[in-house]
C-alpha cells in the first residue's frame, strides 16, 4: 500500500515538474488511429480460426473449446465497441468524406449449414464447424 502510494506520488511529482498534463499530450496518430484495434481484431479472428482448427483435429475438449471461444468473442466485442468509440470521438470521418463506391463487402463466404459470414474462404465453418464450400 505505503510503495503504490509512493509510486503514485513520485509519478505526479514528475508529471507536475515535466508539466505533463493529459490535454497536453499530442493526439494519437491521426493517421491510423484504428490501426492497432484492427490489428487486435485480425488477432483474434486468427485465433478463432485456430481455435476451430484445433477443436476440429479433437485436441481441445468440448467444454474448453467453447469457453476459449466465448472468450474471445467478448474480446472481440470488446474492441468493436472500442472502434465505435474511437470513431464516436473522431466525429465519423467516413460519413464525413463519402467514398466513391463501396467496396465489395469481403463478407461474401457464407456457411451454407448455419449461415455465418466471414471475410475470407475457410475449409470449415468457424461457428459451426461443417466443411464449407470454397466457392460462394
Ligand atoms: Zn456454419
Amino acid at each position: 500500500m505505503i510503495i503504490a502510494l509512493t509510486c503514485v506520488i513520485v509519478f505526479a511529482v514528475i508529471a507536475f515538474v515535466l508539466g505533463v498534463r493529459p490535454k497536453d499530450l499530442p493526439a494519437p496518430e491521426p493517421e491510423s488511429p484504428f490501426k492497432h484495434l484492427d490489428d487486435r481484431k485480425a488477432a483474434i479472428y486468427e485465433n478463432l480460426r485456430d481455435l476451430q482448427f484445433e477443436y476440429r483435429l479433437g485436441k481441445l475438449s468440448d467444454a474448453d473449446y467453447q469457453t476459449t471461444k466465448k472468450d474471445l468473442q467478448k474480446e472481440l466485442a470488446v474492441v468493436l465497441a472500442e472502434v465505435d468509440r474511437v470513431r464516436a470521438t473522431l466525429g465519423t470521418p467516413a460519413a464525413a468524406a463519402p467514398k466513391p463506391a463501396p467496396a465489395p463487402q469481403p463478407t461474401d463466404f457464407v456457411c451454407e449449414s448455419c449461415g455465418a459470414k466471414f471475410k475470407q474462404s475457410l475449409k470449415f465453418c468457424g461457428e459451426c464447424g461443417k466443411p464449407m464450400g470454397v466457392t460462394s
